[in-house]
């Protein structure tokens, strides 16, 4: 649901208290009203029957006087009280809404019977003497009148005409009602007319509302021009600076000078935190722009640097364009012709008797440092095709067994010529493992080689071939020679990396050896470590997990 404006409610607010006022105080005023008229009925009321009963009086204390004959004797004239009362309240009521009358249980005259109301107070001036006035707004021949009745005290002089013996004859020719001092001796009943005093009462009210709504409308009026003024504007100028804000234009500030100390303290925040954000918002456009002038050059470099990375792809393209080239160049003009040679070395040296030992000596040198040329040739071509990602790997079951006898077939001789002892030993459990066969012999050649060639004479050289306490193959090159320091027993994994890398240097060799051993260690998911000290030998273990054994 949306949210009702802060106005809206202040108006209903506003109305309500309004309206529950206004209806409290004209039903009060009405109260009032009405309680007033009442009173002011009553004291009418009792006015009259004062009179009336000053009249009573007059009559009674004139007796002697009006029943007297003009020689002095007594003369009953019919003038008595109750006869006058009864006449003036007849005559005071003939031709007038006021009545004025005397009524009585069991009356002398038929005209005298109460009716309804005037029964009821006779009832309750008999029933408790102290109860001597009855009145109220009711019904009176049709017509709604206020009805006052008062009871009429017996005294001596009623006696005479109404006291005892009851049933005795009196002056006016009636027989005694045999009242005594305590009897009720009626009431005096009047009715007086509501018109005027309705009208008053109702001209009153209307004054007093009129009145009322005069002054709640100018209170009203007033609070609400003053919160208007000093609440209502002030919000509505923030509002529109809200808005301004939102629309990016954060220079706003407003002024405080009309507003209420709350809401001007208000504005003064606004106005501070608009500022704040103008500064921020311009230091932000500032920084957007630096950044985009650096994003500009960084932009610019970098089409600077794809361009030369371009140039560079150009010149490596044509690099391994070069390289492969000259490695079929090398496989093709270098390897055959050293092959040839290594034969053709080989014939010599056999067919050399043993009187030119000087020669047979100079076919061996050549034979051996051909054989050395071209394992480098072949580690450097391995090496080539595996960069170029030419590399197959097969994986077929193998005998390691057959592998250590052909390795042994190969480096023995090797090892003669170094005079080192070159020895295997394979544990009768070893089992078939999945793998390539011509890449795991190369592997152990390269290792045997180099365990052979950094061998001093007469050291040892072993290829242990066994299973490990965690079911993987170990394949172990071990010798007892120059060892290697702990701080490059990593970086001879490296390609081209020598210990020795001097021109000086005293073991021929290209670097390579070791690396490809390594790549096809992991080609065929194997691995392949060292363990070595300088000058206490070397142990290199190639690993063949459990997972590719056959079976
Ligand atoms: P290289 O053709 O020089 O033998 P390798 O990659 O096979 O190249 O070996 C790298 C280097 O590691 C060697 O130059 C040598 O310094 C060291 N190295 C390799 N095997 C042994 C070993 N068994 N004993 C001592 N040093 C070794």
């Amino acid at each position: 649901m949306k949210k009702v404006s802060l106005k809206t409610i202040y108006l209903v607010a506003l109305s309500a208290v309004f309206a529950v006022s206004f209806l409290m105080f004209v039903l009060f005023d009405l109260h009032s009203q009405q309680r007033q008229t009442e009173a002011a009925m009553l004291e009418e009321a009792r006015t009259f029957a004062r009179e009336m009963d000053a009249v009573w009086q007059f009559m009674d204390n004139s007796q002697p006087v009006i029943n007297t004959a003009e020689d002095g004797t007594y003369e009953f004239k019919g003038l008595h009280c109750s006869k006058v009362g009864k006449s003036v309240g007849a005559l005071f009521s003939k031709g007038s809404d006021y009545t004025i009358r005397y009524t009585n249980f069991d009356p002398r005259n038929i005209q005298d019977e109460p009716d309804e109301f005037e029964a009821k107070a006779l009832e309750k001036f008999n029933a408790d003497a102290a109860v001597t006035e009855h009145y109220g707004v009711t019904d009176f021949q049709g017509v709604e009148r206020f009805r006052y009745a008062q009871a009429l005290e017996v005294d001596k002089s009623c006696l005479e005409c109404h006291g005892e013996p009851a049933g005795e004859i009196d002056i006016t020719g009636k027989a005694k009602e045999g009242w005594t001092l305590d009897s009720v001796g009626g009431a005096i009943s009047i009715v007086i007319p509501l018109d005027q005093q309705q009208q008053a009462m109702r001209d009153n009210v209307v004054r007093d509302v009129a009145y009322f709504l005069f002054i709640t409308l100018l209170i009203g009026a007033v609070v609400y021009a003053v919160t208007t003024f000093f609440v209502f504007r002030p919000l509505d100028r923030m509002k529109l600076a809200f808005a301004d804000m939102g629309e990016g234009r954060l220079a706003v500030s407003l002024d405080d000078a009309q507003a209420a100390r709350e809401i001007s303290r208000l504005i003064e925040r606004f106005n501070s935190t608009a500022a704040e954000l103008h500064t921020i918002y311009d230091h932000l456009e500032e920084q957007v722009a630096n950044r985009t002038d650096e994003l500009r050059k960084a932009n610019a470099a970098l089409e600077r640097q794809r361009d030369i990375l371009e140039r560079l792809n150009g010149d490596l393209a044509k690099e391994t364009q070069f390289k492969s080239d000259l490695l079929s160049m090398v496989n093709h003009e270098l390897r055959t012709p050293l092959t040839s040679i290594i034969t053709f070395a080989q014939i010599s040296r056999e067919a050399c008797p043993p009187e030119r030992e000087s020669e047979r000596h100079s076919w061996e040198e050549i034979e051996k440092n051909s054989q050395i040329l071209l394992a480098m040739i072949n580690d450097m071509l391995d090496i080539a095709r595996s960069d170029a990602g030419s590399i197959r790997t097969a994986c077929e079951p193998m005998d390691l067994g057959d592998i250590v006898s052909s390795v042994r077939g190969t480096m023995t001789p090797l090892a003669q010529k170094y005079e080192v002892a070159f020895r295997t030993r394979v544990a009768s459990d070893v089992p078939l493992v999945n793998g390539d066969f011509e890449k795991t012999q190369r592997m152990l050649e390269n290792l045997a080689s180099n365990a052979i060639k950094f061998t001093p004479d007469g050291g040892t050289v072993e290829l242990r071939v066994d299973v490990g306490g965690d079911g993987d193959v170990r394949l172990r090159m071990i010798d007892n020679g120059i060892g290697i320091a702990p701080e490059d027993h990593e970086r001879i994994f490296e390609r081209f990396f020598q210990v020795d890398s001097t021109s000086t240097r005293k073991y021929n060799g290209s670097g390579l050896g070791l690396a490809l051993v390594r790549e096809y260690a992991v080609v065929q998911g194997f691995s392949v470590s060292v363990e070595s000290e300088l000058g206490q030998g070397s142990t290199f273990t190639i690993i063949i997990p459990s997972d590719a054994i056959v079976g």
